[in-house]
């Protein structure tokens, strides 16, 4: 049945990174969601066959099937990485309950806010308002919808709701301080926004072990990037892709993490 299920979360997955895909595309040139897809190259209306998530791409060899243009990999590897993400959430969590589903579903909408977050900082270097202003709405209200569930008050200090407030403001104020020290050059204010929302999905201690986990994997890249490729250290990076890992792994592993930090401390 778990492999059934993780079929099924992949198979999901995959149709909503096809989304994401026309998404990601569109957002940033401020272009309708409605319209239908076409090849950028022909013009081509495309069809309902071309459009199947990974198979089509895989089906035509990553060609147009109008005008044999070749189709950007971005479009598998998008719709590959969210049907990993969505499979890969569902194994870790394996909900039994409506409290367990309900997390599952907030992680799978954290999941494709970061795919989103991922692919527009990397290919135009900014994170939009309006993304992170309605995914943080989202958010804070399936933790209040959680925090009904779980049967405690919505205001408990222990509580998901409480806790993603203190994360969003311990997220955001060493952001800012950077932010505002550096003027601006160390990190974006987009950054500085996305802090917010990074706060409110991990909460408080979490969002710290997700900048830990970030900082980690952003140093370990830019020394590979450093190392092997002409970047130079002023070569602008795209911190929110990092931070949009580590908040992954926080998210999934965070606590497990903490638990095993505070033990080899000594607490
Ligand atoms: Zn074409």
């Amino acid at each position: 049945m778990i492999t059934f299920f993780s079929l099924a979360a992949f198979i999901f997955g995959s149709a909503i990174g096809s989304f994401l895909n026309v998404l990601t595309l569109r957002l940033p040139e401020e272009e309708s969601l409605g319209g239908r897809s076409h090849c950028p190259s022909c013009k081509h209306i495309l069809s309902s066959s071309d459009l199947v998530p990974l198979f089509s791409f895989l089906w035509l060899r990553g060609k147009c099937r109008y005008c044999k243009t070749k189709i950007s990999a971005r479009y598998f590897m998008v719709e590959l990485a969210t049907a990993l993400l969505f499979a890969w959430v569902y194994a870790a969590l394996l909900p039994e309950s409506i409290f367990g589903i309900v997390i599952l579903i907030r992680y799978w909408f954290v999941a494709a806010v970061f795919v989103s977050v991922f692919v527009i900082d990397l290919e135009h270097f900014v994170i939009l308002d309006k993304m992170v202003l309605l995914s943080s709405i989202v958010v804070a209200s399936i933790n209040i919808i959680l925090s009904i569930i779980a049967g405690s008050s919505v205001f408990s200090i222990n509580g998901l709701f409480i806790s993603g407030l203190v994360g969003a403001v311990a997220g955001f104020l060493p952001f800012y301080a950077l932010w505002f020290v550096s003027k601006g050059k160390w990190l974006g204010f987009g950054d500085v926004k996305f802090a917010l929302l990074l706060g409110l999905i991990l909460g408080w201690p979490q969002i710290y072990v997700g900048y830990f986990f970030a900082i980690m994997i952003g140093g370990f890249v830019s020394s590979i990037l450093l190392i092997f490729t002409k970047k130079s250290l002023k070569s602008r990076l795209p911190f929110g892709t990092f931070l949009t890992v580590g908040a992954f792994l926080a998210m999934l592993y965070g606590p497990l993490f903490l638990k095993w930090y505070l033990a080899f401390l000594g607490f």
